[in-house]
């Protein structure tokens, strides 16, 4: 055998080897936890490709991939089909992001797919206000074809029940927890005063955590709450709705104070999710600070569609 002296060579350096200290690699970029939909280009119904089961995921964590698919049954969906169900997932995010409803994932599509975002699904329980699964009932069918392509309001939501703050409950305190950058601390304040500026909220700080309505915190990974962090990119900050309390932002994101290339701005991420402490969903419009997607390197304020969305909330003028 031709191989053997080297195949010796093998065995006798292998331990050597292991014993000695490996040499430093240059740090590779960080992938992006969105990176898998670039293979993924040009996929449409009927094809069979590694990730699909993924993009599944992702769909159904954003609420546009509804497993039950009746009141008794569920889908089995665990596996790289491109079927019917992920068309029509397909179709209802293009629609609700103003893209051509094709159903296949053409590189507009893929494009504001990657894009980083706020964690809060855009549809929960087939809903965001306005935009509604209707089911034909006149067809006892359940095949996902017969549901019809949602029509999109272009405008604020809420989140399903129209949770809310009860009207005796407007005045708000807010904490930091103790682990808390220094920097973000007088962004959020900003954001605050914003949003007090146009709603009958009036929010103050606390030094105690434990007891505020609002708590704010710089989290990685799992951090207990059912909906961990994804490393940099993806996924940037979530909030849950009243009277929950909780924001968190990515820690491993580029964080920033104002425009900064490649870094997203802590104020206008503030913006948006104490959007959702006080009762607003995703809005389908893009200059909305409730508007999912978030681009590095600007900043954004307040726009008529969020404070028409918070007085509607709240029964205001
Ligand atoms: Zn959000
Ligand atoms: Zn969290």
């Amino acid at each position: 055998m031709a191989n053997k002296p080297l195949i010796l060579a093998f065995f006798i350096f292998l331990p050597l080897c292991l014993s000695l200290p490996l040499p430093e690699l240059p740090e590779l970029p960080r992938v992006s936890p969105f990176a898998f939909l670039n293979d993924l280009q040009g996929c449409k119904k009927g094809d069979n490709v590694k990730g699909i089961s993924k993009l599944k995921n992702f769909f159904h964590y954003y609420g546009y991939l509804n497993r039950r698919t009746n009141v008794t049954s569920y889908m089995n969906d665990d596996n790289d089909v491109f079927d019917d169900h992920l068309e029509f997932a397909i179709k209802t995010y293009q629609q609700y992001f103003h893209l051509n409803p094709t159903g296949t994932l053409n590189p507009e599509t893929i494009s504001q797919l990657a894009t980083p975002r706020c964690g809060v699904p855009d549809i929960v329980n087939g809903t965001t206000g306005r935009l509604l699964f209707e089911h034909d009932d006149d067809d006892d069918d359940d095949r996902v074809h017969h549901y019809h392509l949602p029509h999109v309001v272009s405008h604020y939501a809420f989140f399903p029940g129209k949770r809310r703050w009860p009207s005796s409950k407007y005045r708000l305190t807010y904490a930091f927890l103790p682990s808390t950058r220094k920097d973000a601390k007088a962004p959020v304040t900003r954001a605050f005063a914003t949003w007090a500026r146009y709603t009958h909220f009036k929010f103050s700080l606390t030094t105690n955590y434990k007891r505020a309505n609002l708590k704010i915190g710089f989290y990685k990974g799992n951090h207990g709450d059912g909906y961990p962090f994804d490393g940099p990119g993806g996924t940037l900050a979530h909030a849950f709705a009243p009277t929950d309390g909780r924001f968190h932002y990515d820690s491993t994101e580029k964080w920033a104070v104002g425009a900064v290339k490649g870094r997203y701005d802590l104020q206008t991420v503030a913006l948006h999710e104490i959007g959702h402490l006080l009762g607003l969903g995703h809005s389908t419009v893009k200059n909305a600070i409730m508007y999912p997607y978030i681009k590095s390197g600007t900043t954004k304020g307040l726009n008529a569609d969020d404070i028409k969305g918070i007085k509607v909330l709240y029964n205001r003028r």
